[in-house]
């Protein structure tokens, strides 16, 4: 069923492109006002300002010591590694990243629909300590904005479904929900690169066995083999948990040109994902893309939402990439039927 446009909020605010890099940096407001720029091209521009959540809720998945951290640092200008800074604007920009996924979530329940925290900066490698499972650094990221608004979604409906299709595997949100049963996470991203993790064989800690899913694709992957992984595993799941809200961890760096990765995504990959998913309420919180995937992969993904209608695309995956799914598949189905 065709959805309205009106299916879609996004929350955004002016706060977001105060986290500023001092030199060129590919992690910079541009970013978001690229972002904006196709929302405006859809007339999907009609933004609600977020209000920043109280220093506390950031506890839900930090520690104490990062949390000081990071409001200490961010008094001024500085590197926390070679490549994550705060400047004076982070911190500020970074509760109010917090208050738009937790409006993210409440109003993709109330409405039925999309909702889309337009956020800076971006969350997944961020771990609960700050770097995740022995990620080199924190990948521009500060405080985890999908992290948490999986747990507010957990408050609100118990349990709930992550997706994260950014090129880069979401290190810091599998860490922080590891031992989460409630919190089911399937991670998409190129495999053999930063952040060095997400493996076929990591599936969660003692007791939530089976809620993360990884599918570590291989170098050069395309829409072919994207759409295939989609089906094999994505939709399956999708059938099995009939989530009540979905937490998109929606990064477009994948997209061909972006430069950052092999990937080789297009619009069609992140359309048809948009419309496998256009039957629930979904929080789409904001992480990576630099360049084209924003103005091409984020309208396409919202098309594909709102057309409503999932089209049987046919795919020829490569080789590699059967293989991958095949092991996913394999080490799964103790959880899952394929
Ligand atoms: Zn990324």
């Amino acid at each position: 069923m065709i959805k309205d446009t009106s299916e879609v909020t996004t929350l955004y605010s002016p706060i977001f492109l105060e986290h500023r890099p001092r030199d060129y940096h590919p992690e910079n407001p541009d970013r978001l006002l690229r972002a904006v720029r196709a929302l405006q091209r859809l007339n999907l521009w009609k933004p609600i300002e977020p209000v920043p959540v109280p220093e506390e809720e950031l506890l839900m998945v930090h520690s104490r010591d990062y949390v000081e951290l990071i409001r200490e640092k961010s008094r001024a200008f500085s590197y926390l590694d070679p490549d994550t800074y705060v400047s004076p604007g982070t911190w500020e920009a970074a509760l109010t990243a917090f208050g738009a996924s937790q409006m993210a979530v409440e109003i993709a329940l109330k409405t039925g629909g999309m909702a889309l925290a337009l956020v800076r900066p971006p969350g997944h490698h961020a771990g609960k300590a700050g770097r995740a499972f022995n990620a080199s650094t924190l990948g521009f990221c500060i405080f985890n904005n999908a992290a948490y608004a999986a747990k507010v979604a957990e408050e609100l409906a118990g349990k709930v479904l992550i997706i994260d299709f950014d090129a880069h595997h979401g290190n810091g949100t599998q860490e922080i929900l590891w031992n989460d049963p409630n919190a089911v996470h399937i991670d998409l991203h190129e495999r053999d690169i930063y952040p060095w993790s997400g493996y076929e064989h990591d599936v969660g800690g003692k007791n939530a066995e089976g809620t993360k899913i990884n599918l570590p694709m291989p170098h050069y992957s395309g829409d072919d083999d994207y759409i295939y992984a989609w089906d094999e595993v994505v939709l399956p799941l999708l059938a099995q948990l009939r989530p009540k809200l979905v937490v998109v961890s929606a990064g477009f760096d994948g997209f061909l040109g972006e430069n950052l990765t092999t990937l080789r995504l297009s619009e069609l990959f992140f359309a048809y994902a948009g419309s496998t998913l256009s039957r629930y309420p979904l929080a789409v919180i904001f992480e990576g893309g630099y360049s084209v995937g924003l103005g091409k992969g984020l309208p396409a993904f919202i098309r594909g939402y709102l057309s409503g209608e999932i089209r049987e695309v046919p795919v020829s995956p490569s080789y590699e990439a059967l293989r991958t799914v095949a092991r996913v598949k394999e080490v799964q189905s103790e959880w899952w039927e394929f």
